[in-house]
C-alpha cells in the first residue's frame, strides 16, 4: 500500500514513520511512505507557501497553489487512477478502527497536512475527498495526526503485522476493549497470573479473554458495550466476575496512614 504526505515538515513524517514495525515493512517493500514537501512547490525562491488571512485573523494560511501543484505530483496523470486524498483536520469525521480498516482497502492514499490557520478552502475543495480528524482538540499541524492515521491503517495491511490474528483480538476490532495480558514471571509482587492462562486449555483461556475483554469494556467504555447485543448468559457471568474483582479489593491490606 502507497501512502503520499503532502507536508511542510516531511522529516517529522519520516523520523515517526521509519522506525519499528513500519520502518521494516516499508523496508520489505510491503509499505510505500513518500512524505512530499509543499515547499518544493511554491514558485519562489523564498519557499513562501503562505500568506495572510483575507477578511482579517490572526496567523498565516497555506495558499492554494503550492498545495495544488504538490498533489499533482503524486498522481499518475490517469485520472481513472486518482488516489484517495484525504484533509487532516480537526473538522473532520473522528477517526475510528472501522474507518482505517475501510481506508486500508485503499492501493493509494494522499494524506494532506495543514500547519499554521489551515490551507485556503478552494484547493481543499477541489482535491480532498474526505476530512479526517484524530480527537476534538486543535494541533498546531496534521504532520502527527497524518502519522496517527498511516499506523493504524498499515497493522491491517497483509504481511505487516506476523497475522492477522495479530491485530484482530485487539480493542475495538470487535466493538468490546481486550482483556488484560500477562506476561513472565508467573508470579511479580505477590500478584498472580490468572490460573487459566497456565492451563494449556485453549478453548477455557479464549473465553476467559472473551469475558474479560467485555467486563473491561463494561467497566471503562459502556458506551461500546451499549452497541453490543450481550446475551443475559454473558452479563451473569460479567457481574460474577465484578464479585470476584470486589473481593480481591477487599483482600488488599489497608496503606498504614
Ligand atoms: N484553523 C483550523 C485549525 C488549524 S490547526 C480550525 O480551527 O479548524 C493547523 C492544522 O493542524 C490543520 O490544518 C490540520 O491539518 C491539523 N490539525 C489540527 N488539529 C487536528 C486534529 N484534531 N486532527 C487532525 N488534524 C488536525
Amino acid at each position: 500500500m502507497k501512502f503520499s504526505v503532502l507536508t511542510l515538515f516531511p522529516e517529522q513524517v519520516k523520523r515517526f514513520l521509519g522506525e519499528s514495525i513500519l520502518g521494516r515493512a516499508e523496508e520489505k517493500g510491503i509499505l510505500e511512505i513518500d512524505a512530499v514537501d509543499i515547499r518544493d512547490f511554491s514558485g519562489n525562491h523564498y519557499g513562501k507557501v503562505d500568506d495572510t488571512l483575507f477578511g482579517g485573523g490572526t496567523g498565516m494560511l497555506m495558499q492554494c497553489e503550492p498545495v495544488y501543484q504538490a498533489y499533482l505530483s503524486v498522481c499518475s496523470g490517469d485520472d481513472t487512477k486518482k488516489p484517495h486524498c484525504i484533509f487532516m483536520s480537526p473538522k473532520g469525521a473522528v477517526l475510528t478502527q472501522e474507518k482505517a480498516r475501510e481506508l486500508s482497502k485503499y492501493e493509494h492514499l494522499v494524506i494532506l497536512c495543514g500547519h499554521y490557520e489551515g490551507i485556503d478552502q478552494r484547493v481543499l475543495d477541489e482535491i480532498v475527498d474526505e476530512d479526517i480528524s484524530i480527537g476534538d482538540y486543535v494541533l498546531t499541524g496534521g504532520e502527527v495526526a497524518a502519522c496517527v492515521v498511516i499506523d493504524c491503517i498499515s497493522r491491517m495491511v497483509d504481511g505487516v503485522l506476523p497475522n492477522s490474528e495479530a491485530y484482530e483480538e485487539e480493542s475495538h476490532m470487535q466493538g468490546y476493549l481486550e482483556a488484560p495480558q500477562y506476561t513472565k514471571p508467573n508470579i511479580w509482587h505477590d500478584k498472580a497470573v490468572p490460573e487459566v492462562m497456565l492451563s494449556g486449555n485453549h478453548a477455557k483461556i479464549k473465553e476467559w479473554k472473551r469475558l474479560h475483554g467485555l467486563y473491561d469494556t463494561w467497566k471503562r467504555r459502556p458506551d461500546m458495550l451499549e452497541k453490543l447485543d450481550i446475551s443475559a448468559e454473558d452479563w451473569q457471568k460479567i457481574l460474577q466476575i465484578e464479585r470476584e474483582e470486589s473481593e480481591k479489593r477487599k483482600q488488599v491490606p489497608p496503606v498504614d496512614e
